[in-house]
């Protein structure tokens, strides 16, 4: 029997339009199709017909497999003799514990390729206007998660040492937590530096809020903004006035 192989893929930010050449030409050629809750779903329509499409996703909170159902799934798919696409939101290794399922998959005899995607950390500040880094006024930027594993010790972000350290800063997962991680920015770079919300980046659906560290949780609140959403700070925020056409 063919030995199957385990491709984890990006699938982009949201826009379907956003997946690479490649991994658009694997998630065609899949026998089956494992995906997330924040792949769209014009891609799933690009498999082929009689591809399996497994639904794995994790809304915040709630989990429709665990992370060990999901490895052991690609794995069992895989030897069967299938081509398994893992199917993940943005960049497969950026937040998404792509390098999980890929060494778990390689630690279990199985052949596993990574297709790297358009992360959200920086295509959906992008579609809104924001450039993470500029010649004029950012030459450094970090992107870090607003959420941290459960059981961890202590918490390993800090907050306001990373905004002292570099221009830009890029939060993912950020908003349940915002307040919090607004005011510790605030304590190092003053209230008044720009920053900006983007829910559902790239999609039809975007809305950017506008404010500064000092006001986003507020503006954020009122606007009723929900996940996903990408917290950017720093001066490349007002570039968007310059930047930001209406489609
Ligand atoms: N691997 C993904 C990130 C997974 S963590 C990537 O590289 O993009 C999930 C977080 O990504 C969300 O909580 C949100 O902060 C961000 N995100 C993903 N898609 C988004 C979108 N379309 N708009 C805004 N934020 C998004």
């Amino acid at each position: 029997m063919r030995r199957g192989k385990v491709w984890i893929v990006g699938a982009g930010p949201g826009d379907p339009e956003l997946i690479t050449v490649k991994g658009l030409r694997v998630l065609r050629e899949a026998d089956v199709v494992v995906y997330d809750r924040l792949v769209h779903p014009a891609l799933l329509r690009e498999a082929r017909s009689g591809a399996e499409l497994i639904y794995v996703g994790k809304a915040p909170g709630r989990h429709t497999m665990t992370q060990d159902e999901i490895n052991r799934l690609l794995v069992e798919k895989a030897l069967e003799g299938k081509r398994v696409v893992r199917l993940k939101g943005g960049d497969p290794y950026v937040f998404g514990r792509g390098e999980e399922e890929c060494a778990y998959v390689l630690e279990h005899g199985v052949d596993c390729e990574v297709v790297p995607g358009v992360t959200s950390a920086t295509a959906v500040p992008a579609y809104a206007g924001i450039p993470v880094t500029s010649r004029w006024m950012a030459s450094s930027f970090a992107v870090v998660t607003g959420m941290e594993a459960a059981g961890k010790e202590r918490p390993r972000v800090d907050y306001a040492r990373i905004a002292s350290a570099v221009d830009t800063v890029v939060v993912l997962m950020g908003v349940s937590r915002l307040e919090y991680i607004a005011s510790r920015m605030a304590e190092a770079r003053g209230p008044e530096t720009p920053a900006a919300l983007i829910e559902k980046g790239t999609l039809p659906e975007q809305r950017v809020v506008v404010s500064t560290l000092g006001g986003i949780a507020r503006a954020a609140r009122e606007a009723g903004v929900e996940p996903p959403a990408v917290l950017v700070v720093g001066d490349v925020v007002k570039l968007r006035d310059r930047l930001w056409r209406l489609r």
